[in-house]
């Protein structure tokens, strides 16, 4: 997993730094939050999607896949087993068609 943080959106709260201060910091000059290590070790991948998800400008890019020809890049985390089972509900009541929703 890499995570990169898109600068020119961050708004400098250095809640990512908080959450992990290991691989969030912020620049001295303007506060603008960096990246710190290449890679994010296994141990961290949940905490990184979790101080992904909670960047209130989500600015924050995880990407799952280290290898550049199958990267898998988003922000926000995997959907929770209610949210399947709610699509999953949803398919039943409309099969073969689709209600517009994502
Ligand atoms: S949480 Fe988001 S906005 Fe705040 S410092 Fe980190 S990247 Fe920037």
């Amino acid at each position: 997993m890499r995570v990169v943080v898109d600068q020119d959106l961050c708004g400098t709260s250095g809640q990512c730094v908080l959450t992990l201060p290991g691989t969030f910091c912020q620049r001295e000059p303007d506060g603008v939050a960096e990246v710190c290590v290449a890679t994010v070790p296994q141990a961290l991948h949940a905490a990184v999607r979790l101080a992904a998800s909670q960047c209130p400008v989500a600015a924050i890019r995880v990407i799952e896949s280290d290898a550049g020809d199958d990267e898998r890049a988003s922000a926000d985390p995997a959907p929770s087993p209610e949210e399947v089972e709610r699509h999953a509900a949803r398919d039943q009541r409309n099969p073969g068609g689709h209600d517009g929703t994502v």
